[in-house]
């Protein structure tokens, strides 16, 4: 991976030049070259060239991770809780009832490990309660929304899947799901929920769709094509 600028940060794949992360079913060697070429000034040097490029951004970053503050890794610490809490649908005080007894028995049965003062330390830190698992969720959401509206805006091309549901309010759900290009890759990815207060026609699905575009500066232009499921 390393030919290609991709380094193992916390056990991910990431890019050292864009910093994101490298699908697993992307980590092989066509697809990695065709990532890397989209580098530009990376694709124009000499393999000697790359190679020194991708150990000094690979120095960088290690830098940047070392240099945490404390307050810093705690407050990591406390989103990489938080994105496991949302990840496995569990309610929010398991951080605070669940996760840091765990940690403090471990830490009572494992006495004289060298990390015992570290565990402990994050322990007291660390903000894990009810209240602050929520915030982290939504503000991991908030920017996960916003790196997807990033890149459907700069796709040239976007496909969209629409279709309703009914809450147990009986209320109609829009789904809107669209296809679009991210880099050198097709992506999926679900958009938005969108509540449809009367009736559910092609022109309130259209004016609710039309509302959302408006609000999020996405072209209409781009929209190549829309499957609906027939609504009248
Ligand atoms: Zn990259």
């Amino acid at each position: 991976m390393g030919r290609f600028g991709v380094a193992d940060i916390f056990g991910k794949a990431i890019c050292v030049m864009c910093s994101k992360e490298i699908a697993e079913e992307s980590l092989k060697r066509n697809k990695l070259l065709r990532h890397m070429n989209t580098h530009k000034d990376v694709a124009s040097l000499t393999d000697e060239g790359r190679k020194q490029r991708f150990e000094q951004l690979t120095k960088c970053q290690a830098f940047l991770r070392q240099s945490l503050t404390k307050k810093q890794q705690l407050v990591l610490f406390s989103y990489k809780t938080a994105y496991i809490v949302a990840r496995e649908k569990r309610p929010y005080v398991k951080g605070e009832v669940v996760i840091k007894p765990v940690l403090e028995s471990f830490v009572e049965i494992f006495e004289g490990e060298v990390f015992q003062k570290t565990v402990r330390d994050a322990i007291t830190g660390v903000a894990l309660s009810n209240n602050m698992i929520p915030r982290r969720i939504a503000s991991m959401g908030k920017d996960l929304r916003e790196q997807i509206h990033k890149d459907l805006r700069s796709s040239p091309y976007t496909a969209l899947a629409i279709d309703e549901s009914t809450d147990i309010t009986s209320e109609a759900q829009l789904l809107v799901y669209g296809k679009f290009a991210c880099g050198c890759r097709i992506v999926e990815e679900f958009l938005c929920c969108l509540t449809l207060h009367s009736t559910t026609t092609g022109h309130d699905i259209f004016r609710a769709v039309d509302a959302f575009f408006t609000e999020n500066q996405f072209d209409w232009g781009r929209v190549v094509e829309c499957c609906i499921d027939g609504a009248p």
